[in-house]
């Protein structure tokens, strides 16, 4: 198998059309999600034929030159009807936990062995939150991914349900996939679902339109979806999806929806232009990125308009724009930083702990020093730390 010949920064900022993410030049490097609905048939056993023709397109993938990464679903799922849960697992947290240990066990022998059979080796990563939220622990993961992926492998990721708990758990795929892309550096995320992609108004509406190409997910495309998993089994929804697509487009990865029901999903996406694309907006640095992805935060700063106007313009958060703290937090955690009506306008990593911020809030550079007892560093959340959303 040839392993990938281009260079994987910047490229994915080409990636302008669906078909582009078959070519290995604006996408050398991309992560297939596989929703439950697609791996996992009404009567709770594997879809396996369809599996083995997704694989069949992995091969092809790697062929043509790309490298591929797997976000699997399907844990629960299968496990749920191994134990004859009812609600597919899904009735509670312990249920899908347990569900979740019995099926991830089916859930990587599959895609071993159907990987396999197209000569491709498959590596199980178990990840949760937590592991993709602490930057050292991103970083280890996204080393491992890299090594596995230059030694040929598919990695083939999954949240580590049994030990996740409601608090420290992605909860869903899509954003897992997301989150997966930037730390393997990917270029594009190709959710398989069982819609065709976003439309521009509930899809039962006959007059309903698919969007082929969406340019930053607003908030009038935020209107557009519905909160519901469709199939009733995975977790995603669109909600959760348009999630995914904000995570990926701040990290300047591209992110398609495409209907994976039908035959050679992948191929036939690409050759009918059906889909939704939503194009990467900007190319954060890897911190950055890192940062804006980040789901657990530990306070928030409100700010003042002449402060909030600075951040859009690039500046640090300095304490003199502070109106109001929120949460408990120490130097180094990350924070959202919030305009006066509350709306999140950035997120960074603070440079003081919250009881001292409560303290020099509203006052100016050269006062802090008596406030602090030392001598103030040189802003509360520094550009270079904080990400604009
Ligand atoms: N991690 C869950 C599983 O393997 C799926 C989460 C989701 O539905 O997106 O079953």
């Amino acid at each position: 198998m040839p392993g990938t010949k281009h260079s994987l920064s910047d490229t994915s900022m080409n990636i302008k059309r669906l078909s582009d993410l078959a070519d290995p030049a604006k996408t050398p490097r991309i992560v297939f999600k596989v929703g439950s609905s697609l791996l996992v048939g009404r009567n709770g056993l594997p879809r396996r034929d369809w599996l083995t023709m997704l694989c069949g397109e992995i091969r092809e993938a790697r062929l043509r030159g790309q490298e591929v990464i797997v976000v699997s679903s399907g844990a629960v799922a299968l496990g749920a009807a191994r134990l004859g849960l009812e609600k597919g697992g899904r009735g509670s947290l312990a249920d899908a936990q347990a569900a979740a240990a019995v099926g991830q066990i089916e859930l990587s022998g599959l895609w071993s062995e159907l990987l396999g059979h197209q000569d491709l080796t498959a590596a199980q990563l178990l990840v949760t939150l937590q592991d993709l939220d602490e930057r050292r622990r991103y970083l280890n993961a996204s080393a491992t991914i890299g090594k596995l992926l230059k030694a040929g492998a598919v990695p083939v990721i999954n949240e580590n349900d049994s030990v996740a708990t409601h608090e420290i758990r992605f909860g869903d795929n899509d954003r897992l996939a997301a989150r997966v892309a930037q730390a393997a550096n990917a270029n594009a995320v190709v959710l398989l679902s069982d819609v065709d992609g976003l439309y521009d108004r509930n899809p039962t509406d006959p007059e309903a339109k698919l969007l082929p190409i969406v340019e930053g997910v607003t908030e009038e495309i935020h209107a557009m979806a519905s909160g519901d998993s469709s199939s009733g089994m995975g977790s995603g929804g669109m909600t959760s999806k348009l999630q995914a697509a904000e995570i990926a487009e701040r990290a300047g990865i591209a992110l398609a929806i495409l209907n994976g029901t039908l035959l050679r999903p992948f191929n036939y996406a690409l050759d009918n232009d059906t889909g939704t694309l939503f194009l990467p907006r900007r190319n954060d640095t890897s911190i950055k990125a890192w940062l804006g992805g980040r789901q657990r935060l530990f306070g928030s700063i409100m700010v003042d308009p002449g402060c909030a106007k600075a951040l859009a313009e690039g500046g640090s958060l300095l304490a003199t724009g502070i109106t109001q703290v929120e949460g408990t937090f120490s130097r180094g955690d990350p924070v959202s930083i919030c305009d006066v009506v509350g709306t999140p306008i950035a997120q960074g990593l603070v440079e003081y702990d919250s009881e001292e911020v409560q303290r020099i809030k509203g006052h100016r550079t050269e006062e802090l020093q008596p406030l602090l007892g030392y001598s103030p560093r040189s802003a509360v959340v520094h550009r270079d730390q904080m990400v604009l959303l």
